[in-house]
């Protein structure tokens, strides 16, 4: 048995959460597999960090230390974690379904000549074969997946999956793998405001839509998120109107939420807005209207005007 690989997400050579959340679940498909779990990690600089993956249940880490390979690139990833996946033979690559991962997913596979279950929220092992639970048609049906080609590679849906630790530090070989031709570089990046929490990795999420009638109305949710320690999400018809940036929009051509708390304002619950927040562990939805579709998804409903909600919810928190 070759083994359950993950793909570490870094970023300034610091791991992601997700990370954590992909090794924790690789650790349980190990486990069942009787296989142990290998990180693969390109970065730069990262010597020290590697051995503390231990602590979520990998038993080494394939540390490949490059200049070429410090900031992400679709090119320089897919070369450089290809060659290693074909030398090594995993049975199973795992990584996040970030933006990371959706861009280096495809590219991956079709590189390996193998299948891949994207942005899964469920893993399980049956018959010595990995199954993947995946959303389909904007989250209606869940369906099972079992890849027939080696290795069998999904990507994970971020905050489903729980941080475990469970071991202590990992046994850290260097590397190498060739970055190769990187044809597309990253130019710039444009950070978001400083301590502005990302809505991928936010454990609490308020959001608005249509109903908070202007831009300047979104203070109200800054106000309650600031006391919730929250992200601050827009669904499409608030983003096209202006009035939210395009990396706050939650849904099938925005982000894939998953926070222990999502509280939609003056959101209809349209089935491209649920796609990307049905899966928050639990659902608040202020809106006036009793048969607006959010409620048929909501744990709480609350059936009012969010105008005079909102701010009563501030307060009392
Ligand atoms: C291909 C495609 C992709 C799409 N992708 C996305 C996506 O990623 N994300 C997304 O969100 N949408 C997406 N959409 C758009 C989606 O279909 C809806 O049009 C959109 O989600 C509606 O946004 P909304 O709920 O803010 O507005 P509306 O549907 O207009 O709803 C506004 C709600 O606010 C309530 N309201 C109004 N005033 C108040 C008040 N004072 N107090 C309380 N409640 C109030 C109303 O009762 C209403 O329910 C997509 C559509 C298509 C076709």
């Amino acid at each position: 048995m070759a083994g359950v690989w993950i793909i570490a997400e870094q970023r300034d050579g610091e791991f992601r959460k997700i990370t954590y959340e992909v090794a924790s679940a690789a650790k349980k498909v190990a486990d069942e597999l009787g296989a142990e779990v290998t990180a693969v990690v390109l970065g730069s600089g990262m010597q020290d960090a590697c051995a503390e993956l231990g602590k979520y249940g990998v038993a080494k880490v394939l540390y490949a230390d490059d200049a070429a390979l410090a900031t992400y690139t679709t090119d320089g990833y897919t070369n450089a974690a290809a060659a290693l996946i074909k030398d090594g033979a995993p049975d199973v690559v795992l990584f996040g379904a970030s933006t990371q991962g959706k861009d280096l997913g495809g590219r991956l596979a079709a590189r390996l000549d193998t299948g891949i279950a994207v942005d899964c929220t469920a893993l399980a092992v049956e018959g010595g074969k990995m199954v993947a639970t995946r959303p389909i048609y904007a989250g209606k049906v869940y369906a099972d997946v079992i890849i027939n080609g080696s290795p069998q590679i999904a990507s994970l849906r971020p905050n489903v999956f729980d941080v475990v630790e469970s071991g202590g530090e990992a046994a850290v070989e260097a590397v190498s793998a060739d970055a190769g031709e990187i044809k597309a570089a990253v130019a710039e990046v444009q950070a978001s405001e400083e301590g502005k929490i990302d809505l991928t990795e936010a454990t609490v999420i308020v959001s608005g839509g249509r109903g908070m009638k202007e831009a300047d109305n979104f203070a109200l949710l800054e106000e309650l998120a600031g006391k919730l320690n929250a992200a601050v999400g827009a669904s499409r018809s608030a983003v096209d109107a202006g009035w939210r940036s395009h990396t706050d929009q939650v849904g099938q051509t925005g982000k894939v939420v998953t926070p222990n708390l999502y509280i939609a304002c003056g959101i209809s619950g349209a089935i491209q807005h649920l796609a990307g927040m049905g899966s928050s562990k639990v659902i608040v939805a202020i809106n006036k209207d009793p048969d607006a579709p959010i409620h048929t998804k909501a744990d709480y409903c609350v059936i009012s005007d969010l105008f005079d909600v909102v701010p009563e919810l501030t307060k009392e928190i």
